[in-house]
């Protein structure tokens, strides 16, 4: 494995159950400081409050180990001491904690909107509002950038980390220069320097699969999976791919477009130019055309308005969404087949009738029999705002991560 798909899986894995020293090269002191302090904050987030002895035992790392980190990770406002705790034995071990008052501005974009939220550091969305986006990026970084100020300044006590921002499009792995964006019908934009710019902070762009994959790693349930494919199903249909432990990017970010591959004997056009994309036959938009040839009077109808006609029991409505499934579950099993993923995650507002639609992408991603062992299916966690919480995400992950000595600029702290 090389120096960075080495140090990617590292970053991607964060925690200490998650980590896979034979994946680590030997010699890097750099490399074991970084992965010890991962171990530290990953156990702080999901076992606080902890004392330097709680971590020391838990992450079986050395007491002065442990309180080094303690230490930088408490000077770069991570995470703060609390009340001290009186033990049986009337010691006051201080116990640390995530620091509340740290948040992080994450950014989700969709073709005509975007979400803007403030967001804690265990993923909690603290406020979040909606705007309009056109086909103009650089007006639609203007509007964002407007709506960031005003959550910004609505939360004057928070000490902002940076901007996280998820693209339904392939982003440059070098320069995070957004590259192919078809449904926003967006190309070559530099939306990150836009964003930093105007707002002093750092942002991170990700392509809304990869982020909603790093959200599931990061604040989901993913101890010990290194193999493992995630989509993202709204206007298009997105794809994540987790492969040995590191996040599959291909040349410059561009792997992953899977939603663009023919398989449909389909004329649809697809965003991009091709006809009989995936995406053309199993996107929300298809849930929603195929709706309106059963019932041609419905137009204008929203995929929302969709998924309550079905909640209704609205018999084209069902059958709209049953065709949906069924093309997902078929453009998932050339995943399966690719990449033979322990999970198959699936994001977008559907998992709000996942129930009633797994037993049918089942079927087709399971039925004739894939080799070896099959995948699990399960939604994302908190599938709707999958991607919002993958922008805050990504930027945790880099950020406590190897981009550390990367930031463009100082995030305000606290005093
Ligand atoms: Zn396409």
């Amino acid at each position: 494995m090389t120096k960075a798909s080495s140090s990617q899986a590292r970053r991607l894995n964060g925690g200490m159950r998650r980590v896979d020293l034979k994946d680590v090269q030997l010699g890097s002191n750099d490399i074991g400081r970084k992965i010890n302090r991962d171990i530290v904050l990953q156990l702080i987030r999901t076992a606080q409050p902890l004392s330097r002895a709680d971590l020391a035992r838990l992450s079986g790392l050395q007491r002065s180990t442990v309180s080094e980190i303690a230490d930088q990770l408490l000077g770069e406002g991570w995470i703060c001491e609390g009340p001290n705790l009186r033990t049986a034995r009337g010691r006051h071990p201080i116990m640390l904690s995530l620091n509340d008052a740290l948040a992080i501005l994450a950014v989700d974009i969709h073709p005509g909107q975007a979400v803007v939220a403030m967001v804690d550091l265990n993923g909690r969305i603290l406020t979040s509002s909606t705007l309009p986006v056109g086909k103009d990026p650089a007006r639609a970084a203007k509007s964002i950038v407007s709506s960031l100020k005003r959550l910004r300044d609505s939360f004057p006590n928070k000490s902002l980390e940076g901007i996280g921002v998820s693209v339904p499009g392939r982003i440059s792995a070098k320069t995070q220069r957004l590259v192919f964006a078809p449904n926003l019908g967006w190309r070559d934009f530099d939306l990150k320097h836009a964003i930093e710019e105007e707002m002093g902070l750092t942002a991170e762009v990700e392509n809304a699969a990869n982020s909603s994959l790093i959200s599931e790693l990061w604040f989901g349930r993913m101890d010990g999976v290194r193999n493992a494919a995630l989509i993202t199903v709204s206007e298009g249909v997105g794809a994540g791919i987790l492969a040995n432990g590191a996040l599959v990017r291909g040349h410059d970010g561009a792997a992953g477009e899977f939603g663009h591959i023919p398989l449909a004997a389909s004329e649809q056009l697809c965003g991009c130019g091709q006809v009989g994309c995936w995406e053309t036959v199993a996107s929300n938009s298809a849930a929603v055309r195929y709706y309106a040839e059963l019932a041609p009077a419905s137009s204008g109808l929203t995929f929302q308005e969709l998924l309550n006609l079905f909640v209704e029991g609205d018999p084209n409505a069902t059958k709209a969404l049953e065709k949906q499934a069924r093309f997902l579950g078929k453009g998932l099993r050339m995943l399966a087949y690719a990449f033979s993923p322990e999970v198959v995650l699936v994001a977008g507002a559907m998992v709000s009738i996942w129930e009633k639609i797994a037993p049918i992408i089942e079927k087709e991603l399971s039925n004739p029999a894939l080799p070896g062992i099959p995948p699990r299916l399960q939604p994302t966690y908190e599938g709707g705002i999958a991607r919002l919480r993958g922008a805050a995400a990504t930027l945790l992950q880099r950020h406590s991560g190897e981009h550390a000595d990367r930031r463009v600029s100082v995030p305000r702290r606290l005093a």
